[in-house]
């Protein structure tokens, strides 16, 4: 049996902690993680999204909940989750866009927290035996929405059973399912149309849009996704009247559920192909059809997908189509780090030797392992949020000199009042 396709999945994932700094000297530990020598804690591992080009659905990350490990003495191993080219990744909360996986092949979905300091690190000319390590850095943790987008130019649109699938499978090597009955293709199918020598293109069928479909009612509105990015869509319509609709009716509809769908796909570059011509009767429909299209300033084409006939002129006329056309579509990231909100009511430790003063708690843990040090504007966020917290009033009432050493985690800076 075929696998379940599965184009969307919602996934927590969780970074590893950062070992713990050792302290090891006169054989004592007080910290219980990490190495015997009063090294360092290891990097937690991250979790990180990564291409397989052989894969089409997003089967491996569904139900995935992934957390990287956390380590003590080396670095953590990272848990890497295989998607295809073309998922799109986004905030679950916000909708926001991290990161478009089409051009992109490697993207580090959760950071690993740092490893703490062991001792060993702390120990200069005038602090020989240091007694303190730190604690490693929390690693990230986040929700996200995994959407498939095919990489397509060319994605064909239409009723169930009005010959998609047909047409894909005589242009290409692709072989989808073709069978006389509505919803035959379940999931998205790709094939490369060679047209001529260095001239080719990536075509998409997916499955049928029935009416309503852009509310949820059937199948299609969760598919019309994959066409999202298309440059130029083929609308298929069935103009031999053999299951008695009516041509015009039914590409309004289509149409109807592209508008409904909402992201400008009524306006994308369109050719329209009227297929089973070979059995067409009465040829009345089909002229109603090009009547109605060639109207809306749309170029139309009468093929037989099923007999090939006027098939390879339909690719021509896409690749010509294609050649002035933007290149595929590829989301720019929306997403905004927030700083993630603390409670600052609880106590900080502040632990104290000689000139070195250092200072833990949990929420300064969580805290300095979502700022970005390197950027300007959060690190004085980050300044200002210590202040607010009091760290410098308590410093000041036990004693802390200027020229001091304040040690948080990752962070060591000069105390100047
Ligand atoms: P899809 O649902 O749009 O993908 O439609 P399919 O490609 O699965 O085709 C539905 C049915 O229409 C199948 O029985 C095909 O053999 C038939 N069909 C497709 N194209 C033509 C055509 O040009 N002429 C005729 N006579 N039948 C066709
Ligand atoms: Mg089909």
């Amino acid at each position: 049996m075929a696998a379940p396709f599965v184009d969307t999945a919602r996934i927590t994932v969780k970074a590893g902690s950062g070992g713990n700094g050792a302290v090891a000297f006169h054989r004592e530990k007080y910290v219980a993680a990490g190495g015997p020598d009063g090294g360092d804690g290891g990097r937690g591992g991250s979790v990180i999204l990564e291409i397989n080009e052989h894969m089409s659905t997003l089967m491996d990350a569904n139900g995935m909940d992934g957390q990287g490990k956390r380590c003590s003495g080396k670095d953590g191993e990272d848990l890497v989750i295989k998607v295809p080219r073309g998922t799109v990744v986004r905030d679950a909360e916000t909708g926001e866009i991290i990161c478009d996986m089409s051009q992109t092949d490697r993207f580090v979905l959760a950071r690993g927290g740092n490893g703490g300091w062991g001792n060993k690190h702390f120990a200069t000319p005038t602090r020989q035996v240091p007694r303190f390590a730190k604690a490693g850095l929390p690693g990230q943790e986040r929700q996200v929405i995994l959407e498939l987008k095919l990489l397509a130019d060319v994605g064909l649109v239409g009723f169930p059973n009005v010959g998609k699938s047909t047409l894909l499978s005589v242009v290409s090597k692709a072989r989808p399912k073709i069978a006389n009955y509505h919803f035959t293709t379940l999931f998205p199918n790709l094939g490369v149309v060679y047209v001529e020598e260095g001239v080719s293109f990536v075509l998409a069928d997916i499955p049928g849009i029935i009416e309503g479909a852009a509310e949820g009612a059937g199948l299609g509105h969760d598919f019309l996704r994959h066409i999202d990015r298309c440059r130029l869509l083929i609308h298929v319509v069935d103009v031999s009247g053999s299951e008695g609709r009516d041509p015009v009716a039914d590409f309004e509809a289509i149409q109807a559920e592209l508008k409904e769908y909402g992201s400008g796909l009524e306006n994308r570059p369109m050719l329209v192909a009227g297929n089973k011509v070979d059995i067409a009767a009465d040829r009345s429909a089909l002229e109603a059809l090009r009547t109605h299209v060639e109207g809306l300033g749309l170029p139309f084409y009468e093929i037989s997908a099923a007999a090939q006939q006027g098939t390879r002129e339909l690719m021509y006329a896409a690749a010509r189509e294609l050649e002035h056309l933007p290149p595929i579509t590829v989301y720019e990231p929306t997403y905004v780090e927030r700083p993630p909100e603390v409670d600052m009511s609880e106590p900080l430790e502040i632990t104290h030797e000689d000139d070195t003063w250092l200072v833990e708690g949990p929420w300064l843990q969580r805290l300095m392992a979502n700022v970005n040090f390197g950027d300007y504007e959060s690190r004085n966020w980050f300044d200002r949020m210590l202040r607010q917290s009091g760290l410098f009033d308590r410093l000041e009432e036990m004693g802390i000199q200027d020229g001091d050493i304040v040690s948080l985690y990752n962070l060591e800076f000069e105390y100047q009042r």
